[in-house]
């Protein structure tokens, strides 16, 4: 997919096509980068660490290598972010938590190694709710990202790092992971492109597990056109991931004909009333008349179990939480706590975890663990699980009349700094759209679709089929080729 369309928006595809054509080199794109970094990076925070001379080495490998004729990748020279929860060989992978400090993986994930045959140039890793728990970046423990549409705000989260990162231009593509939505919600408060692809589709292999049987990675762009070279590049079965799937990856080099007649868009209305804002109402009423302009159909749908995502979500999700993390207990990674002559191991794993995480971190180990306990395993747990059937068939029904769901992705641009975070429910009711797409496994992305009075993003989102990913893209690059709020750039004030 190196023949990008000329045309509308979009830095990163410029620099795809240019990279491919050979105009201009790895070093310049990666120099570019790092130059937007310096001048950039201080108000905004996204990253967790910039790997400058690694980058620059790497580039003038590629330069090299184009040099001598050998073939290049799809993304031949274009720097990339990853969210800080995928292991890098060599370089420091946090997860944004102090039980981490210090760890240094000696292995990639899969989906670095696949940036890499793709010929991406890291850049660096970016901050995120530790352990990706969060919606804000705000739970980070070194300290939270800003939104490059206004500082005093939160860019969202949990890959608040990477979405800030390329809507304020420091990087075109970044890598996050969707647990409940962290792909999605920061790029719709961002102004971005995310895209959660179908549970299975891309392996997890080597990101740090979060809530197992709802995690995703998937990547943010400028524009759908080049979040579906990504997922290319870094989609389709592993060996080393169990979950992922052998369901063959699309070809979607010829996918984005901008061609969306006949298309059937569910809007589930009764899911959309209540606590969205009357900015974002209009600004997903737009971005339909915009589909239907070119000939999609919009039909009404009904999905009666959505309403019961968040806790669904938060007691599915807290569940696997609090048994993912059992492997943090100061034996094999990070952080160890001091002990004193007379402490045991008993003394040193409760000391080590104490220490090394976070306030949200901890809420969510003692509810998981609370809802799995023997007693109420069954009222909350296995509830959960049968409501989480009852949503998948909501969905099942409503693919039987139509060929994508649309919602908005967030019910509120971004909010400030502060203002939710001592009010857990509040924070959670970000995820209302996002978490259904992870309880179903189903693939969701989130387009730019217009801004508040105030210039905050707003996006709006499409959910697809199982493993039809290129609908979803193909509908999102059709409504972008109409309209332009993703070329938008913040002033960064
Ligand atoms: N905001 C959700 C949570 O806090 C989703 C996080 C995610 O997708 N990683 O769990």
């Amino acid at each position: 997919m190196t023949h990008l369309r000329q045309g509308y928006g979009g830095q990163g595809r410029s620099l795809i096509r240019q990279l491919a054509e050979g105009a201009t080199t790895a070093v310049a794109a990666c120099q570019a980068s790092l130059d937007r970094i310096r001048a950039v990076e201080p108000a905004i925070g996204a990253f967790n660490i910039v790997v400058a001379e690694r980058a620059l080495d790497r580039a003038r490998l590629l330069d090299q290598a184009r040099a001598k004729g050998e073939p290049l990748g799809p993304l031949h020279g274009v720097p990339v972010a990853l969210k800080d929860n995928m292991c890098t060989a060599g370089v420091p992978t946090t997860a944004s938590s102090r039980i981490l400090r210090g760890f240094i993986p000696p292995y990639d994930a899969t989906v670095v190694e696949r940036l890499d045959a793709a010929g991406a140039v890291l850049i660096g890793k970016t901050n995120l709710d530790e352990f990706a728990m969060g919606s804000s970046t705000e739970n980070s423990a070194l300290g939270p990202s800003k939104n490059p549409w206004d500082t005093t705000r939160t860019p969202g989260g949990s890959s608040g790092g990477s979405a800030a990162a390329v809507a304020s231009r420091m990087v075109p593509l970044a890598l996050g992971s969707d647990t409940g939505g962290s792909i999605r919600q920061p790029a719709a408060l961002c102004g971005v492109v995310g895209l959660k692809p179908t549970y299975g589709r891309v392996s997890r292999y080597g990101l740090m597990a979060f809530a197992s049987s709802l995690d995703q990675i998937g990547p943010f762009a400028q524009t759908a056109e080049e979040a579906a070279v990504v997922f290319s590049a870094i989609g389709g079965q592993d060996p080393r991931d169990a979950t992922s799937s052998s369901e063959p990856m699309p070809d979607l080099r010829d996918a984005l004909t901008g061609d969306v007649t006949g298309l059937r868009i569910g809007v589930p209305r009764a899911f959309l009333g209540e606590g969205v804002d009357a900015v974002v109402s209009s600004a997903f009423d737009a971005a339909l008349q915009v589909l239907a302009a070119r000939g999609a159909r919009l039909v009404d749908i009904d999905l009666p179990h959505a309403g019961y995502g968040i806790p669904v979500y938060y007691l599915i999700a807290t569940a696997e939480a609090s048994s993912n993390l059992a492997r943090y207990d100061g034996v094999r990674y990070g952080h160890r706590a001091t002990l004193g002559k007379d402490d045991g191991l008993l003394e040193m794993y409760e000391r080590t975890r104490d220490e090394g995480f976070g306030a949200e971190v901890k809420r969510r180990i003692m509810l998981g663990t609370y809802v799995l306990s023997a007693g109420y395993y069954d009222a909350y747990y296995l509830k959960a699980q049968q409501v989480r059937t009852l949503l998948r068939q909501d969905y099942e029904r409503a693919f039987g009349t139509v060929d994508l769901v649309a919602t908005p992705t967030t019910p509120t641009p971004a909010f400030t700094l502060g203002e939710k975070t001592s009010d857990p429910i509040q924070m959670y009711l970000n995820d209302i759209f996002t978490v259904s797409a992870n309880l179903t496994g189903l693939p969701a992305i989130s387009v730019p679709c217009g801004f508040s009075p105030g210039r905050l993003p707003i996006g709006f989102q499409l959910t697809g089929r199982m493993f039809d990913e290129a609908t979803l893209l193909r509908t999102a690059d059709a409504y972008q080729r109409d309209t332009a709020f993703h070329a938008e750039e913040p002033s960064l004030r």
